[in-house]
């Protein structure tokens, strides 16, 4: 059987860009995301919300939300 790909770790990944404070991550996930200057994690963040991260990141114009799944040690989510 396959394992469940679980979200395990999301953070603000700006090695290659600056988040913009554009909000899309916020509108679309704010159990996850919050955006008050730069994006900052909820405290405690629901990390089964999966598709919703995931759809977060795909919609964040400039790649800067990482996510890992299944304890990897990296970013697994393109930028
Ligand atoms: S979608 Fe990306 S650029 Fe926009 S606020 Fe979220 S992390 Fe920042």
């Amino acid at each position: 059987m396959l394992e469940e790909v679980k979200v395990t770790k999301v953070w603000l990944d700006e090695s290659e860009n600056e988040c913009t404070l554009c909000g899309a991550c916020e509108a679309i996930c704010p159990e996850v995301f919050i955006v008050p200057e730069k994006m900052v994690l909820a405290q405690d963040p629901d990390l089964t919300l999966k598709e919703e991260i995931e759809e977060s990141a795909d919609s964040c114009p400039v790649g800067t939300i990482a996510i890992e799944f299944n304890h990897s040690g990296n970013r697994d989510n393109p930028f």
